[in-house]
């Protein structure tokens, strides 16, 4: 049994057999074996070979149907050296003559081949040097029982683990067959993060190297509550673990009362709306079922991710995809639109936005800068969400909105799409109400002059907190500054707290931190009564808001202002949850 440590990013508890996602190099430890295995593992690497053999002559078949003889070639000598003799023979002695894993011997073999043909130092030599490496990973994949490309495709469900999984991937993983997602990369606030959460499912992100210890399917745990993922446990830790599972499940049958009602009350009778943050519409549907106030975020810019081959969705799709959302909410409950917010690292796969290699995407051209530099793929959404208009009550947000310009001519282009319709005389919703994100520095302290023509605000802490931190998101060797209870984000918070009330101007917070349980009463005591939360949370987001009184909040959130560190600040409000629910769900 082999614990490691992470950055918990979805709550809960999986327990599963982990099918490995290989989008990076393997890395194959020595391990080992006895000599009575020596039979077994050459018996792995007779099945392994002969499973290679068939991808490879698949591939071989597929190019020369698709692209012709001359890529069909390349494939056949990946084949023909998966049949060389000396190549097989290597393997063999080094399983029964060093006693080491067939994985080890197999690695080993194909690296001497390929450093032979590099030492030629020629270009051709090098490349046939790679060719090699793809090949061995293809063996490595079937030994491993490892998917091959990039996201899984099984037909039970699994944990699924990577070194890193790309925003695009996570989008890409079907719900019902995804029990945990357990990462060696990305950072608490990464989109794939995001993603995992929205999927429900326990999430640890940011775990350091763990792949190299697994090998064949292996039963592992994640604790999306501790962020820890436990490979091979003992029956005891897994007896354990389903007893955590099973009081999960009761907390979550007396969470089922707070279904009925579409916002939360506080015990002083005041109301707070409690909306959702989705990235597909078939999620609307959970959130009706959970009496979401609304949805307080639809990140559309998964309807590209969620593509294959930089194909971008036409405007039909766009229009399935909100009229889908927008029914299931209905006129009572509002869904944000929010325009795509593309760009960084949510980038569909080979597709370029920027001219260049952005060596800073996070700073460069994403969000509502794209939507002004491709004002066709934008006009695209918008024309998309007019026509969807008529079936539910939408607004409609732009994301990353940095100085009034941007706004003035984001909502310009709105209002010129509007005017097609209305020369069309095309139907749509006349009164729909446009807001921005609030989620960096510069549009917070500019926030008077956002607040006399925008109709309404929704606070992106996860940008915002990156960009007051100077803070990647999603990366985790500076983790520890990208903390959502910072007193710095605290006091911008309360700016745009202030601002937004000074102006009479709706405001809700659809940053990750307020699914987090413990923050819940802090926003509230800075003032917010509109929190966007992932679906999962809804239901216990609205049992934390009914448990403190606006004037618990208050006092709560007037001793953390007074903290001098955001760990100061994640602990006293820990404390304060653990006082008035005693409850082990939130242990
Ligand atoms: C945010 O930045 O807080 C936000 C909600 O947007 P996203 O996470 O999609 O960047
Ligand atoms: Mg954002």
């Amino acid at each position: 049994m082999k614990y490691y440590h992470g950055i918990a990013v979805a709550p809960g508890v999986a327990i599963g057999l982990l099918s490995v996602v290989a989008n990076n190099q393997l890395f194959i430890p020595r391990r080992a074996i006895d000599a009575n295995q020596v039979d077994d593992e050459l018996r792995r690497l007779e099945a392994a070979f002969e499973r290679a053999q068939t991808a490879v002559s698949q591939c071989r078949d597929k190019a020369q149907e698709e692209l012709g003889g001359q890529y069909a070639q390349i494939f056949e000598a990946h084949l023909l050296f998966l049949m060389d003799p000396n190549l097989r023979a290597r393997v063999e002695t080094a399983i029964q003559d060093d006693l080491v894993s067939v994985e080890f011997a197999v690695a080993q073999a194909f690296d001497f081949y390929a450093a032979q043909l590099r030492k030629l130092q020629d270009a051709t030599y090098a490349e046939r040097a790679n060719d090699i490496n793809d090949v061995k990973n293809i063996v490595l994949r079937e030994l491993l029982a490892v998917k091959q490309g990039s996201v899984v495709d099984e037909r039970y469900p699994v944990i699924v683990a990577a070194s890193f999984l790309a925003p695009s991937e996570a989008a890409k993983l079907e719900p019902a067959m995804t029990l945990g997602i357990v990462t060696e990369q990305g950072g608490r606030g990464s989109h794939t993060s995001i993603v995992a959460s929205a999927l429900g499912v326990p999430t640890v992100v940011g775990l350091g190297s763990f792949l190299s210890d697994v090998y064949g399917a292996c039963l592992a745990i994640v604790d999306g509550d501790r962020g820890q993922l436990i490979l091979d446990p003992t029956p005891e830790v897994v007896d354990q673990y389903e007893q955590k599972l099973e009081r999960q499940h009761e907390h979550q049958r007396r969470l089922e009362e707070k279904r009925s009602k579409n916002y939360a009350t506080t015990p002083d009778g005041v109301k707070v709306a409690v909306e959702a943050n989705i990235e597909f519409p078939y999620e609307a549907k959970t959130c009706l079922e959970c009496g979401a106030t609304g949805i307080g975020l639809y990140r559309t810019e998964f309807l590209y991710l969620a593509e294959k081959d930089g194909v971008m969705p036409d405007e039909e799709a766009h229009f399935q995809a909100y009229k889908e959302a927008l029914a299931t909410m209905g006129q009572d409950r509002t869904t944000v639109i929010r325009t795509f917010d593309l760009g960084a690292d949510k980038t569909p796969e080979g597709r370029n936005f920027a001219r260049e290699r952005e060596p800073n995407p996070f700073m460069g051209l994403r969000s509502v800068r794209l939507s002004l530099r491709y004002t066709d793929m934008f006009r695209t959404q918008l024309r998309a969400i007019l026509r969807a208009s008529v079936y539910g009550k939408a607004a409609v947000m732009f994301p990353l909105v940095t100085t009034i310009r941007e706004w003035r001519q984001a909502k310009m282009i709105f209002h010129d799409v509007c005017e097609e319709f209305n020369e069309r005389g095309e139907p749509y919703d006349h009164d729909i109400a446009l807001g921005i994100m609030v989620e960096t520095p510069a549009t917070v302290i500019m926030l008077d002059q956002f607040a006399i023509e925008v109709d309404f605000f929704s606070l992106g802490t996860n940008d915002l907190l990156q960009y007051a931190q100077a803070v990647d998101r999603s990366n985790k060797e500076v983790n520890a500054l990208y903390a959502q209870e910072s007193p710095a984000l605290m006091r911008l918070i309360k700016r745009v707290v202030d601002v937004s009330n000074l102006y009479g101007k709706p405001l809700a917070i659809c940053g990750q931190m307020a699914s987090v349980p413990a923050n819940v009463p802090l926003l509230l005591g800075l003032g917010l009564r509109a929190l966007s939360v992932a679906p999962g949370m809804i239901l216990q987001t609205k049992e934390i808001c009914e448990t403190f009184t606006i004037q618990e909040c208050e006092e709560i959130a007037k001793q953390a202002w007074l903290m001098e560190t955001a760990d100061d600040v994640r602990i006293f409000l820990n404390n304060e949850l653990k006082k008035k629910v005693s409850n082990f769900a939130y242990d």
